[in-house]
């Protein structure tokens, strides 16, 4: 089995601080594989790319650099440099996550992002999040777990992150954006989200962040 531990589930379930606090009590390094769908579709975006022209959306992304950089300090987020320029903020609003959620079922882009993912997986041992890492990024990983909660605890905990950040925030459209992006991601024909076979499922609603990163440790531990 590979050492990598991957963490998959919908948004909003508390998949970035949770793997983030295993990959700092591992000491391995965390990849956090949504932020690379959500560059990938500000690229295409700004290059004008119909997404339905799949010759389009390989041709641009053949030479895509993406850089993944620790999260800096006053964020939680890990930064990402797209083609050298820093695109850290920018890639974190919603509607860019509904952009991501639009490009992340185009086969191109997922294999493009699929083979990235691997190669980082062969240079160490990683925690990584996403929506497909235990299922098809990662099949062979050591310890394979799978988020989940309601999506109104999701749109709550999303709706305190923003205001954080001293953004406005509509429950309802928010709420709305979540199941949408939940039903998208579950049913799209590649990849979709859904929990691996051998994945140990914990329900977040119901557990604090600690109680859910020590019943992780515990499993990876055992
Ligand atoms: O996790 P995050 O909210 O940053 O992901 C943004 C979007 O990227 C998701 O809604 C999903 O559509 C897509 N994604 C994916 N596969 C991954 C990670 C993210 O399809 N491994």
């Amino acid at each position: 089995k590979q050492e990598v531990v991957t963490i998959d589930g919908p948004s909003g379930v508390g998949k970035s601080t949770i793997s983030r606090r295993i990959a700092s009590s591992l000491s391995f390094t965390y990849l956090d594989t949504g932020a690379m769908y959500r560059a990938v579709g500000l690229k295409l975006k700004n290059d004008n790319i119909d997404l339905g022209d799949e010759g389009a959306v390989r041709e641009s992304l053949m030479n895509v650099s993406l850089q993944l950089l620790p999260a800096n300090q006053g964020s939680e987020d890990v930064g990402v440099l797209l083609d050298g320029d820093d695109v850290s903020q920018e890639i974190r609003s919603p509607e860019m996550a509904m952009v991501a959620s639009a490009v992340s079922a185009i086969p191109a882009v997922r294999q493009k992002l699929t083979v990235m993912q691997q190669e980082i997986g062969k240079k160490g041992r990683i925690v990584a999040e996403g929506r497909d890492i235990g299922t098809v990024v990662f099949p062979n990983a050591a310890w394979k777990f799978y988020l989940d909660a309601a999506p109104e605890i999701r749109m709550q905990r999303r709706a305190d992150q923003l205001r954080l950040q001293g953004k406005q925030v509509d429950e309802e459209k928010l709420l709305a954006m979540i199941v949408k992006r939940d039903h998208d991601d579950q049913n799209r024909t590649i990849a979709p989200l859904c929990k691996a076979e051998d994945a140990h499922t914990i329900d977040t609603g119901v557990l604090t962040i600690d109680g859910v990163v020590e019943a992780m440790l515990r499993e990876i531990s055992r």
